[in-house]
């Protein structure tokens, strides 16, 4: 399917119509993923020059910033899940020849988002390859963050790391790895892909805290910011919440 057939079915509300051989022989494009994330009030991007009158978003984490993406709110239909573990698929693929990737053992990704992801990836790489491969479930501990991987791995296993968002290189996609390199405790972890990948890449991070690259599916120039150091507020323009009240509207300057 061309583009333009694609992004004519977002907008007619047909997104569930959509298959992963629609995408056939191509990489899905930035303004696809847009649409399809917009179709689920999951992507909003400041467009244009700093402006007074438009305002930006103001995160959970408190922080300020020129856009907003929730994951969340397209993985959790399998369908489109499927679909952009396809795309993540061609993306590894880029990178790695075939005879590598023959190696993968495991797919580990972490609690919650990337969950489905990872599983969804595990199940097309077992299915191309007829061969067993594993979704690792790296589950958050009590602080929330994803360090632990249940009764460790086999040393044979070699793990590919992915991840559905960066914001930083020391976030939860290094924890993923690191919660891999650590999971038999004070014996050797498993072999691990020196590249991990991730689905939507909102950082200025290409690599992980530990020197190793980070591989972008799609690739968004957003920046978060301090609320006393940014650059929309100094401008003149009002830091909202993405989610609450008619802000959603408010920042696509639809109200
Ligand atoms: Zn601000």
């Amino acid at each position: 399917m061309q583009k333009v057939e694609v992004i004519e079915f977002v907008k007619n509300g047909r997104v569930f119509e959509l298959k992963p051989k629609d995408f056939a022989g191509r990489r899905m494009t930035i303004d696809e993923v847009e649409m399809i994330f917009g179709a689920f009030a999951a992507f909003w991007q400041y467009k244009g020059e700093l402006n007074p009158q438009k305002p930006h978003a103001l995160l959970k984490s408190g922080l300020h910033s020129n856009g907003f993406i929730n994951c969340r709110a397209v993985l959790d239909y399998p369908h489109l899940c499927m679909i952009l573990a396809n795309e993540m698929k061609k993306a590894i693929e880029e990178k790695y020849p075939r005879e590598s990737l023959q190696q993968i053992g495991g797919i580990a990704s972490s609690a919650y988002s990337a969950l489905d992801l990872g599983f969804c990836l595990a199940y097309l790489f077992s299915q191309d390859f007829n061969k067993k491969i594993k979704h690792i479930i790296v589950e958050k501990d009590t602080d929330g963050n994803p360090t632990m991987v249940r009764g460790g791995l086999d040393l044979n296993m070699k793990v590919l790391v992915i991840n559905e968002l960066m914001t930083t290189k020391a976030g939860s996609t290094w924890e993923t790895k690191k919660a891999i390199m650590e999971c038999n405790g004070n014996d050797p972890g498993p072999d691990i892909f020196s590249r991990s990948f991730v689905l939507m890449h909102r950082s200025k991070d290409f690599e992980l805290a530990d020197g190793s690259e980070v591989v972008p599916v799609f690739y968004f120039d957003i920046e978060n910011y301090e609320p006393n150091d940014c650059p929309y507020c100094r401008a003149g323009s009002e830091a909202i919440k993405p989610k609450i009240d008619n802000n959603w509207n408010i920042l696509h300057g639809k109200a």
